[in-house]
């Protein structure tokens, strides 16, 4: 998702509340952030953070933070959060390319990661930049407590299989999959869609999704 450069959108970044500006700072130290010890679970590409905001307000005990690569899409996550009749003390966001992730969080500093139609990047030159590659499952691996999880969602197919045929090279197992989410009673209790994934579903794409730990 890459929406049109909106003008003002880096100073509204700036001034809001909701945004941590230059996260590293905060590393090691985001508990302080929310003032409280509850796990932290952060969403790599939420895009304008339906995901996330919806999650925060089922589970005001999980501290919730969206990462998301480009201020017009962080832009439109701020104002959604504007719109909320009482801001979510739950919720974070972060601007910047999770690439460099391991500078924003200690050592096992979180607790799961989701990622949620990640972009597919489909030409193989560029299988590193996907989301659930074998070389952002070495990222994961450093930030996440050792016996959390990361959940993966999309309607890819070939993203999906590529997902899987990284898990056992980069040291991850299964613990759970799903080729269709939205029919499988198990996996899909509780289910919170994300803005994309309400819209695939719609159309009548299966959902694919795992959970995964080391
Ligand atoms: N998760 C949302 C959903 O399911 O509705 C948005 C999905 S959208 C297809 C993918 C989002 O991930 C985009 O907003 C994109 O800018 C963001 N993104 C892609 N690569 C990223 C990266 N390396 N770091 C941070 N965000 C990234």
């Amino acid at each position: 998702m890459r929406l049109r450069n909106i003008t003002g959108s880096r100073e509204i970044i700036g001034e809001s509340v909701f945004v941590v500006h230059e996260p590293e700072r905060q590393k090691g130290n985001w508990r302080n952030i929310f003032g409280n010890n509850n796990p932290i679970h952060i969403e790599i590409g939420m895009g304008k953070g339906r995901f996330l905001m919806d999650m925060a307000k089922v589970y005001p005990s999980i501290n919730y933070i969206g990462i998301e690569k480009y201020s017009s899409v962080l832009l439109r996550a701020i104002q959604k959060m504007e719109r909320e009749e009482q801001p979510l003390s739950n919720v974070r966001f972060i601007r910047m390319d999770a690439e460099t992730i391991g500078n924003v969080f200690e050592m096992e500093e979180v607790d799961r990661i989701y990622l949620n139609f990640s972009d597919p990047w489909p030409k193989d030159r560029h299988a590193k930049r996907r989301l659930p590659s074998r070389e952002f499952l070495a990222r994961y691996d450093k930030i996440l407590k050792k016996e959390g999880q990361l959940e993966f969602k999309t309607d890819n197919k070939d993203l999906f299989l590529f997902a899987l045929e990284e898990l056992e090279p980069a040291g991850w197992k299964a613990e759970k999959i799903s080729y269709d989410l939205h029919r499988d009673k198990d996996m899909s209790e509780g289910n919170i869609m994300t803005e994309y994934e309400e819209k695939f579903s719609s159309i009548g794409n299966p959902i694919y999704k795992y959970i995964i730990k080391r």
